[in-house]
């Protein structure tokens, strides 16, 4: 009965493989085909400034309601994207449409548009990026990109000089989920970028050592010259000792939840 149990097990792994392979075709199949139809979206989530008379910004989420499917989270279909090179036109997509929507609300708001590596490394960024402001009229110091630790350990000489093609022309560059990746305090000094968002898994416990791991990151980042944006506030009480930190922005539900396109110029007005 052990072998039976034995070939169950291995039998039971295989059909568990064979299910994830298949609903990755699926979703590639059907990833493909929603970019022709309206069953993507994006959603707006406020990046709120601490201090008043500092720019806002709105960072672009990606939703995708698939008809069949139902609303597929990004965590799912954002890999799957990567993996099958969808991402190029689906993060051309993006940067069109949160450029476009971002020309609606008042003047000096900065959108923030996640971007894979992927993109970089597509040699086609540049363009689309270029492409989406022309599109749009947007003036590329409205727009900012959010890019992942990650993209450093990849061809690191490329990947710095679309980074700095980008900042030439205006734009910002933000590290998200900053902590979490390829951390390395040697690489912190040279990153090319404007604007460190510190990972909401270093402030979901702020007990006495939490405290001090997040003071020391705020410190540094400070000192070294980046804007600090934290991530995932969730309560009063961490928006306070975030705020007393002095800290630039918060982002968070406490803040806000990220809204469709058609609330934004309400919350911004509010
Ligand atoms: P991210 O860029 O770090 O975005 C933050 C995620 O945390 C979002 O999830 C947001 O809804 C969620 N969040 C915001 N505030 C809170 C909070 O207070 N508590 C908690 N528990 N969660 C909060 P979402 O929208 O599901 O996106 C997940 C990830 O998918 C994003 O992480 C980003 O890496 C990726 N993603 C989303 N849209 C795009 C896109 O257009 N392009 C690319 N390349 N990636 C995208
Ligand atoms: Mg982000
Ligand atoms: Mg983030
Ligand atoms: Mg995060």
């Amino acid at each position: 009965s052990l072998r039976q149990q034995e070939v169950g097990g291995v039998k039971v792994f295989d059909d568990a493989l064979d299910v994830v392979i298949r609903q990755r075709q699926t979703l590639r199949r059907a990833l493909h085909a929603s970019l022709e139809t309206d069953d993507l979206k994006l959603v707006f989530q406020p990046i709120e400034p601490c201090e008043a008379g500092v720019p806002r910004k709105m960072e672009a989420l990606l939703r995708w309601n698939e008809p069949e499917l139902g609303a597929v989270s990004p965590a799912l279909f954002i890999p799957v994207a990567e993996e099958s090179g969808l991402i190029v036109p689906l993060g051309r997509w993006v940067l069109r449409e949160a450029c476009r929507a971002a020309m609606s609300w008042p003047h000096g708001t900065v959108v923030s548009v996640n971007v894979s590596v992927q993109q970089i490394l597509s040699g086609d960024l540049l363009q689309d990026v270029q492409d989406a402001l022309a599109y749009s009229g947007l003036a590329a110091q409205r727009l900012e990109i959010e890019i992942t630790e990650s993209v450093f350990s990849r061809d690191l000489d490329l990947v710095c000089q679309v980074l700095a093609a980008l900042r030439a022309q205006g734009i910002s560059l933000a590290i998200d989920d900053f902590g979490t990746g390829y951390s390395s305090l040697a690489y912190l000094r040279q990153l090319p970028v404007d604007v460190i968002k510190i990972d909401r898994c270093f402030i979901t416990d702020l007990d006495h050592g939490a405290r001090k791991l997040l003071l020391a990151m705020v410190s540094m980042a400070r000192g070294l010259g980046f804007r600090i944006v934290v991530e995932g506030v969730e309560t009063a009480e961490q928006q306070n000792l975030l705020a007393a930190m002095g800290v630039d922005y918060l982002q968070g539900y406490f803040i806000a939840r990220p809204m469709a396109a058609s609330d934004v110029a309400a919350w911004l007005a509010r």
